[in-house]
């Protein structure tokens, strides 16, 4: 038998805990969703057909302990999100049967550099920056659809005990069957997958020391406090 000769020795998979088991989920790709729930500024717009981007699997992280502050910010942002956590591949899915791609749940921050956002924009460049960097990503344990089932409650979050974002799953302007077949028109799914699907209004700006609390009915809850600035 011959061993594959790697040039250095390759990373294990991210991974993240399963709710109630001792099975890791391994991450493949994060897909994450722009605006997904009416905030003031949109209110009143026609429905916009939904905007995707990446953030790399490597910016996951658990949700525990300490956010890491990122640098080259001034204006570093919290969004809190429904994460899906994809587990059978396929292509050009209808939207009919979408969910049964769906192996489970988990409450996640997009993290966003704010600022960096802002200037990408206005200046007609990608804003990818704003999204990619190290700790960019903490989630919460997976739940399996087989133990909750599809959520349906509503996600928050609080900052120092006061509440910045609320609001109901219900109001997402793209569900989670439309994202996945919408997303695997674009490109074929895998398992291991995930998605973050937008985030309500509310999002605002976190400053070292501040304690998050954020969550999801049914699915998890999560407590980190936001570390130094670099
Ligand atoms: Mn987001």
């Amino acid at each position: 038998m011959t061993m594959t000769e790697y040039v250095f020795t390759p990373d294990l998979p991210v991974t993240l805990p399963v709710a109630g088991s001792p099975q890791r989920f391994p991450v493949g790709r994060v897909f994450c969703v722009g605006r997904n729930y009416p905030w003031p500024d949109t209110q009143g717009q026609s429905r916009q057909p939904p905007v995707f981007f990446m953030k790399p699997a490597s910016n996951v992280v658990e949700a525990t302990g300490e956010v890491i502050f990122p640098p080259l910010t001034e204006e570093f942002a919290h969004e809190i999100e429904l994460v899906v956590a994809i587990g059978e591949g396929g292509a050009n899915i209808p939207e009919s049967q979408a969910l049964a791609y769906v192996w489970g749940y988990a409450a996640g921050l997009d993290l966003t550099r704010r600022d960096v956002q802002r200037s990408a924009k206005s200046n007609g460049l990608p804003w990818e920056g704003a999204k990619v960097f190290d700790g960019a990503a903490p989630m919460t344990a997976i739940v399996p659809v087989t133990r909750a089932g599809h959520p349906d409650g509503e996600l928050w979050l609080n900052v120092n005990g006061q509440e910045r974002q609320r609001d109901s799953l219900d109001s997402q302007i793209w569900s989670v069957s439309e994202i996945i077949s919408r997303l695997s028109q674009s490109v074929a799914l895998r398992a291991g997958d995930l998605i973050m699907t937008g985030s309500p209004a509310g999002v605002d700006v976190l400053q070292p020391g501040d304690i998050i609390n954020a969550g999801i009915d049914g699915i998890g809850q999560l407590e980190m406090r936001v570390g130094q600035r670099p």
